[in-house]
């Protein structure tokens, strides 16, 4: 018997190939006709995820959190409300009743290397919406070098498979938004290219209005197509470490603690992290336009990170350093321990040269790299990483120069 599409009935000569099965044959124009209906049903439900997806909780979100953000309890905790409502904005029905929840874009403030970016990256691991993080440094008003506001909203759109209808519904994390500060207080002296233009420009995405964004991104040229995005769904957490704002708090502190008692009070300011206090007015000080901060109702810091957070991040987030080092040698069946007080020495290290979290991982690099360099054409099995070891190893480097790292 000729062998025949299963399907469709086309025979070999009619298909351009067929494909044997068990029991049958199946040609390439059905794969192709099955493919999209495939391609069909997946998109809406990656459209419309929110009545079949088991939505996390609160708490549940910020359990999944924990296991790699290490502190910043008040940051993950806003992050787990700001997406939890995030996602029943997008499942509300509005005929039952006329409440409407409206969005509360966040905006996290924290040194640099505190874990902001890492929060929202975290956050994208269990989102069921496109997601993306862009930078705002590159952003700048309309007619000047660099990009159009709009473009933020490009690679919303790419993580969405140019999807516009989910990317809608998605989010996005905007770091760096100090840098697009006023930066005098009078904002008419010069024009101010990356400031207030940009401010004003973002302001309509926050807002919630259709924007046209350039499908490649850059700068918008008359040829490009545009793809209308309505940014009304669309949820904004921006993040900026606010370089000297700390002393704009502690200003206003000062300012606002006066009269009977006031010295009590001032007893009681927590000196040494004066973020936990950080209010809108303070983003105004700094440089921030009143519709920006009106626009992020959702403030919060992260706290800077001690010595008991910096050891904590060697060793337990899922993918800690430590932890990712022991699996590196174990594919070569070798059994790396870090001896007695080595994790202590490489935090005081971070600490003494003001490298932050970021630091660590730089210098575990320069302790480790020998060892993963000559250990898998060694034969043994064993690894101890002293404190004598670590520190004949950073002697070689200048551990300053990692500061720009
Ligand atoms: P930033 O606040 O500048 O966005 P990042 O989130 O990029 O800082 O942090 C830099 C690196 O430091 C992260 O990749 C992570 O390895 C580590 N890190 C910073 N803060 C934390 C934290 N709270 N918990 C775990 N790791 C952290």
């Amino acid at each position: 018997m000729m062998d025949k599409c299963s399907f469709c009935g086309r025979s070999k000569k009619e298909a351009n190939m067929l494909i044997a099965g068990l029991e049958g044959h199946i040609c390439d124009h059905c794969i192709e006709q099955a493919h999209s209906i495939l391609n069909e049903e997946l998109g809406s439900k990656k459209n419309l995820p929110f009545d079949t997806i088991n939505l996390l909780k609160p708490t549940e979100i910020k359990n999944f959190l924990d296991q790699y953000v290490i502190g910043q309890d008040m940051a993950k905790k806003i992050i787990s409300v700001a997406v939890y409502n995030h996602y029943k904005r997008l499942m509300q029905k509005l005929d039952a009743d006329d409440i409407e929840i409206e969005k509360s874009n966040i905006i996290l403030v924290g040194e640099t290397g505190t874990g902001k970016t890492l929060l929202a990256r975290t956050v994208a691991k269990m989102l069921h919406v496109p997601f993306t993080i862009v930078d705002a440094t590159v952003l700048t008003e309309a007619g000047y070098v660099g990009e159009d506001i709009e473009s933020l909203l490009t690679r919303l759109l790419q993580n969405a498979d140019y999807d516009v209808k989910a990317a809608e519904k998605g989010i996005v994390f905007i770091d760096e938004i100090d840098k697009i500060a006023r930066k005098g207080d009078n904002p008419s002296i010069t024009r101010d290219v990356s400031g207030e233009g940009v401010q004003q420009g973002l302001l309509k995405l926050l807002e919630g209005s259709i924007v046209n964004v350039p499908p490649q991104g850059g700068r918008k040229h008359p040829e490009q197509k545009m793809i209308p995005v309505d940014t009304k769904n669309i949820l904004f957490i921006c993040g900026g470490a606010f370089e000297g704002i700390d002393k704009k708090i502690a200003q206003r502190l000062n300012t606002q603690i006066v009269g009977f008692g006031a010295s009590k009070i001032r007893e009681k300011v927590d000196k040494t992290n004066l973020l936990q206090y950080i209010a809108p007015q303070d983003l105004r000080s700094f440089g921030l336009i009143p519709e920006i901060i009106g626009r992020l109702p959702v403030l919060t810091h992260l706290n800077p990170l001690d010595k008991e957070t910096l050891r904590a991040i060697l060793t337990e987030p899922k993918n800690a350093l430590v932890k990712q080092y022991i699996k590196l040698f174990r594919m070569d069946n070798i059994d790396l321990t870090f001896g007695e007080g080595v994790l202590d020495y490489i935090v005081d290290k971070a600490i003494e040269f003001k490298l932050g979290a970021r630091g660590l991982r730089s210098i575990c690099e320069t302790i480790m790299l020998d060892a993963m360099f000559e250990m898998p054409s060694v034969d043994t099995n064993e690894l101890e990483i002293t404190i004598d070891y670590a520190s004949r190893k950073l002697e070689r480097i200048n551990l300053k120069v990692l500061k720009a790292s």
